[in-house]
């Protein structure tokens, strides 16, 4: 079987050919893989997605190395016959994009190696943004940038970029940015003056056409550093999003877009202290309402003073303070419930000097709820969906108490 001939080695920038078609193969999913005498298609591989384009004006989806065989073109739609002469067009928006995030890798990796000797483990191109894992120790945002500042100095320098083929034998005497598991010869990628590394992807004529590069965040990850960028298009896609959202969120403040993070951490400040108020309030709330119910409750014959009261709507936490407003008076018992729509909640609590087994009285409680509930001698908790039987369960809970509830 004849190999490809790869023209994206040659020039990155080619984008139109003329190729026959060498093998034709029925995909599974109805799709045709052709293999073509020679291509300008990249086909997905050192962590650069594949290039898409047309066959014949047919839709290639995707490109596959398929090693000695050469490069499957996946073509929806369709497809040439063997030995046909086809055009190729690769579409060019994405190609570019890939050649700017590729070869800013290339800068960003070698930047990390003439700062810091940290060397790049691997590198993915993503959706919408790209990732290298670095042997970096110690990584701050302000080491990274450094090392983000000299790659774009790089780009800015606009140097050369070439490509030379050597041999395995020359390629072990040359200073190359790592080694390569390939036999036989070598395809090596100089940028003038500053990286040599072997590499079969596709990359700018010169530095300046990867326009910038841009850090969006960095972690640890499995002992290594792992940085997420942008080169190119795609950086300048980031900081528009960075700058909408920068200034919408200023528009919440009607304040420019670089003094909201300090109106924004302010106003998380004074929430802080308006919870600390609110909380402080409903303290002093429930103790005023708890003095009020213990006022009018239920005596009993030892001297026992009992809440039974049903709220509309009042969630669990603003009944639980109710409860224990009640029950820090001594010889009490709280038998509280809320209801909405849907739910009936249940409060049971006594002070410490009363008798009574809350956790008790709320199992029979829920029974009458269609529900559950319980907890410790003194505070119990429950609810139910029978929100008709609420007015119910309290009062018979207060009967069995002794004494009958209001
Ligand atoms: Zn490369």
């Amino acid at each position: 079987m004849a190999l490809t001939e790869r023209l994206y080695y040659n020039d990155s920038h080619l984008i139109e050919f003329e190729a026959r078609v060498i093998d034709v193969t029925e995909r599974v999913s109805g799709w045709v893989a052709l293999v073509l005498d020679r291509t300008a298609f990249y086909p997905t591989g050192g962590g650069q997605p594949s290039d898409t384009g047309t066959l014949n004006g047919s839709r290639v989806v995707e490109c596959i190395d398929d090693g000695e065989r050469g490069v499957l073109h996946v073509v929806q739609g369709s497809a040439p016959r063997r030995d046909a002469v086809v055009a190729g067009r690769v579409d060019w928006a994405r190609r570019l994009d890939h050649i700017q995030q590729h070869t800013g890798q290339h800068i960003l990796s070698q930047a990390f190696i003439t700062l810091f000797n940290a060397p790049t483990k691997s590198f993915r191109v993503l959706e919408t943004s790209c990732e290298i894992d670095v042997e970096l120790n110690n990584p701050t945002t302000e080491i990274i940038e450094r090392a983000v500042e000299l790659a774009n100095n790089v780009v800015w320098e606009d140097r050369l970029i070439t490509i030379h083929n050597v041999s395995a034998q020359e390629a072990a005497a040359m200073p190359l940015r790592k080694e390569s598991s390939r036999e036989g010869e070598l395809r090596l990628i100089e940028i003038e003056g500053f990286d040599l590394t072997p590499c079969g992807g596709t990359h700018a004529y010169r530095t300046g056409e990867v326009g910038m590069i841009a850090m969006r965040s960095w972690e640890r990850a499995k002992g290594l550093t792992r940085i997420e960028f942008v080169a190119g298009g795609r950086a300048l896609a980031d900081y528009r999003k960075a700058n909408r959202s920068a200034r919408e969120m200023a528009a919440l403040f009607s304040t420019g877009r670089d003094d909201a993070v300090q109106l924004a951490a302010q106003l998380v400040e004074e929430n802080k202290e308006l919870h600390r108020q609110v909380h402080a309030l409903e303290a002093i709330a429930a103790g005023v309402e708890a003095e009020r119910l213990l006022a009018s409750a239920h005596v009993t014959t030892d001297g026992t003073r009992i809440v039974a009261q049903v709220f509309e709507a009042r969630d669990a936490e603003s009944l639980k303070k109710l409860a224990h407003a009640i029950i820090s008076q001594p010889q009490t018992i709280a038998l509280l419930g809320s209801r909405d729509s849907d739910t009936a909640r249940l409060v049971f609590a006594r002070s410490a000097d009363a008798s009574a087994d809350m956790s008790a009285l709320m199992r029979e409680a829920c029974t009458l709820l269609d529900g559950r509930g319980g907890g410790r001698p003194d505070m119990a908790q429950g609810g139910g969906k029978n929100v008709a039987q609420l007015g119910e369960a309290i009062n018979g809970a207060a009967q069995s108490l002794g004494e009958a509830a209001r």
